[in-house]
């Protein structure tokens, strides 16, 4: 392989291979398909921008029944690689969840601050029930108990790219892998 295909390898090494991530979410897939149960009425898929891009694309493919699309942006991280604590929706949702079966499509729950606060918030929007799906969790690093009902892959207290999941301002987030970062700290 020439190096141009290669750019990211001096900086991740590979933790979940394309193939285990596809496994892995097509399974994710029925599970869900089978626990709502029937057609209708849709799951409303909420997926965390921007980190849950890939992830959202792939699960959604993969349930065999109605759902409908919704996205929230929201910052936690800045740029760094420690969580803040501070959590903020910089883009909200642009239909209201009022009645409705909402699952929320997570890219990673880590120290679950981001997640806890967003339950919270979402529960004052009255949906008829709400549900988390994530593809990775880091238990380690938990500082809130978050009940997250579909777990993809639960990790090392690694900081891990790709799929999704960025470092350096948007970096990696293309990776069709996900891997941790070892490179230098920019
Ligand atoms: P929490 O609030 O649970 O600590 O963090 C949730 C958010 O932090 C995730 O949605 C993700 O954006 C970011 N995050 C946590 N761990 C990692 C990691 O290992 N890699 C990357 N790229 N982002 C992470």
């Amino acid at each position: 392989m020439s190096k141009i295909e290669n750019y990211w390898a001096d900086d991740v090494e590979v933790l979940i291979d394309t193939q285990t991530l596809d496994d892995r979410i097509s399974a994710l897939g029925q599970e869900i398909t089978k626990d709502y149960g029937g057609l209708e009425p849709p799951i409303c898929l909420v997926g965390i921008l921007k980190g849950s891009f890939l992830f959202m694309a792939d699960l959604a493919r993969a349930i065999e029944r109605h759902v409908t699309c919704e996205f929230i942006a929201i910052s936690s991280y800045g740029d760094s690689t420690e969580s803040s604590g501070i959590v903020q929706i910089t883009r909200d949702l642009t239909e209201s969840i009022e009645g409705k079966d909402v699952l929320i499509v997570e890219d990673i729950v880590d120290t679950g601050l981001t997640m806890s606060y967003l339950l919270e918030n979402f529960r004052t929007r009255k949906p008829r029930s709400v549900k988390i799906c994530s593809l990775l969790v880091k238990p380690e690093n938990a500082q809130r108990a978050v009940d997250v009902d579909y777990i993809g892959f639960t990790i090392p207290n690694k900081f891990v790219v790709g799929y999704g999941l960025d470092y350096h301002a948007g970096r990696y987030r293309n990776l069709p892998f996900v891997g941790v970062y070892c490179g230098q700290e920019i």
